[in-house]
């Protein structure tokens, strides 16, 4: 626990002055969502020296610490995060570097930014990240995908920390990644990555992004959401099974089943977590009860009641 005003001004002394770090941080103001209640400790560390030294801190005194990207992906419960939110979004950890084929990104990095970048460089692979409102560590931690791609696809290698402060790279073959999921960042901290691309004239690229891009829109809520809530079972896509159960629409305080993709929760401007989290249930147990199928979040959830 970070409560002490004490606690809180010793971690400031370990970093450089440009860091960032706020105490009490509503979280809500750092997720798609736009609700979940403050984290003790918010911080941006302005380079890999500080967040070295955040790790430290945080192991030395068995403070709980959480990487955000931009929280996309993301439920925060209403009483908020105990411990040390530490996101990665300052100019260092944010870079978009392009060599030959090649592009180097910080984890910082909004992922659209490096779709848009990729296309005015002429390099085909990463048009599919136009639309997903996250980072390049939340890309690579959730394997992002969509329109029939995903980020490993593109991966040479990936730069990240471990919670001792040291630096590897992997290749993306040994980092086992799959359906949303990269199991070697659990437990490490991605610094930034190398993507592969593929020369093509950049009109070509342009004209996917926006196939792409009227294709999400389509179908997509512009209301604050977490993007698609629970995962795809085997047999039928999640968004169908809650339209085919009749579920689109359905709200629970602030949070309501988008009437636009059964997938979709989307916060109708008053949502709680709460509110989010028994409209979860709620559906979960409609489904069960009606089909046999156990639904499961795609989204993460953290932090106290
Ligand atoms: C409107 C909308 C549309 C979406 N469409 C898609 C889509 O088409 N395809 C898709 O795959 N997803 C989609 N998403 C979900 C989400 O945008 C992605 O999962 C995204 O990659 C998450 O990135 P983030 O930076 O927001 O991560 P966060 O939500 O902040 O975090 C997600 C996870 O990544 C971890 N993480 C974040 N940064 C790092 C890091 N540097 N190192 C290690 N772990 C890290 C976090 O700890 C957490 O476990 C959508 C979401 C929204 C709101």
């Amino acid at each position: 626990m970070l409560e002490t005003t004490s606690n809180f001004e010793a971690l400031a002394q370990q970093v450089s002055p440009s860091t960032v770090i706020q105490r009490d941080e509503p979280m809500s103001k750092h997720t798609t969502l736009r609700i979940g209640g403050p984290a003790d400790v918010y911080v941006e560390p302005a380079n890999e020296t500080d967040l070295t030294a955040i790790l430290k801190f945080c192991s030395e005194r068995a403070v709980r610490f959480f990487v955000l990207g931009r929280g996309s992906n993301l439920i925060v419960r209403d009483g908020g995060f105990r411990g040390v939110v530490i996101c990665l979004s300052s100019p260092d950890f944010s870079r978009i570097e392009i060599v030959g084929q090649r592009i180097r990104v910080g984890a910082g990095a909004k992922q659209r930014n490096v779709a848009v970048e990729a296309k005015r460089a002429g390099l085909s692979g990463l048009e599919f990240l136009e639309g997903i409102p996250g980072s390049i560590g939340g890309a690579l931690r959730m394997n992002a995908g969509a329109m029939g791609s995903e980020v490993f696809n593109v991966v040479e290698f990936v730069r990240m920390m471990d919670l001792s402060g040291k630096v590897h790279e992997l290749k993306s073959t040994e980092m086992s990644a799959r359906y949303r999921s990269c199991d070697a960042l659990k437990n490490r901290i991605a610094l930034g990555a190398v993507f592969i691309c593929t020369p093509q004239p950049r009109e070509t690229i342009e004209a996917r992004m926006k196939a792409f891009s009227e294709q999400r829109w389509s179908s997509q809520p512009a209301a604050p959401s977490a993007g698609c809530m629970f995962k795809n079972p085997a047999t039928i896509p999640a968004g169908k099974l809650i339209d085919e159960l009749g579920l689109k629409g359905t709200k629970i305080g602030g949070a309501r089943v988008s009437l636009e993709h059964g997938n979709f929760l989307v916060n109708d401007g008053d949502a709680t977590a709460r509110n989010v989290l028994e409209l979860i249930g709620f559906i979960v147990a409609k489904v069960k009860v009606e089909r046999g199928i156990d639904l499961r979040t795609e989204v993460e959830i953290i932090g106290e009641e």
